[in-house]
């Protein structure tokens, strides 16, 4: 039978309570102590494993402390830093963009606007809710990542395939109040039950809330 609007929010609100409860320590897995910092490891977390950017932010962060340290960086010498993320040249032109766009424009400091945050090179929508959400706890959006679309596919909470258009239904059926740690509790199970070659649904404590869409056997 096919579920109405009213039954899928009932069903998506049982799947939160159980996240929360198994997941109570779910957070950002990007190390910062800033929204500078968080910007910056986000923007170099595109294509890239977050244990990778963690590694590569310990020196980063030593070296470059500032937006201005960003804008007045030479870009070899970014790239030297940055390399092991991949799509280093692309980033470390952002990286060094962004700090001249913040110095010039927002007198060094991190916007908690979505629209001035786009703004910012390398900067799109996912990485401007990361920012808001885990460094000024501001829930702008929900996060979808590649764990984020597959699991919301997988448990039927959406049937699109663009992240937009995934965080569009998201942010219908989730309450705002769990927009920031949803896509968190959602990583942690994509990565350690819901994987994406194999879903090990025989010991998913979802597997009698999820239709598990697509998942094949
Ligand atoms: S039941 Fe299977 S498909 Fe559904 S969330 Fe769990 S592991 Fe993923």
């Amino acid at each position: 039978m096919r579920e109405n609007s009213s039954q899928r929010q009932a069903r998506t609100l049982a799947i939160i309570t159980k996240l929360r409860r198994y997941y109570p320590d779910a957070h950002c897995a990007l190390d910062h102590t800033s929204p500078l910092e968080l910007l910056v490891a986000t923007i170099l977390s595109a294509q890239c494993t977050d244990e990778r950017v963690n590694i590569v932010t310990k020196d980063l962060f030593q070296k470059y402390r500032s937006a201005r340290d960003y804008a007045e960086a030479k870009i070899p010498d970014l790239e030297k830093v940055i390399k092991s993320t991949g799509f280093f040249r692309a980033k470390a032109k952002s990286l060094k963009g962004m700090g001249q766009k913040l110095v010039a424009e927002h007198d060094g400091e991190v916007p908690r606007e979505m629209e001035k945050l786009v703004q910012l090179p390398g900067v799109g929508r996912k990485t401007a809710n990361v920012v808001l959400g885990n460094a000024f706890q501001i829930a702008s959006g929900v996060v979808v990542d590649t764990h984020v679309k597959r699991l919301s596919f997988r448990l039927g909470l959406t049937t699109e395939l663009q992240p937009e258009s995934v965080e569009k239904d998201l942010q219908k059926l989730v309450p705002k109040e769990a927009w920031i740690l949803f896509p968190h509790w959602l990583i942690t199970h994509g990565r350690q039950i819901c994987k994406a070659r194999k879903p090990v649904c025989e010991r998913c404590f979802l597997e009698g809330d999820c239709p598990k869409r697509g998942v094949k056997g």
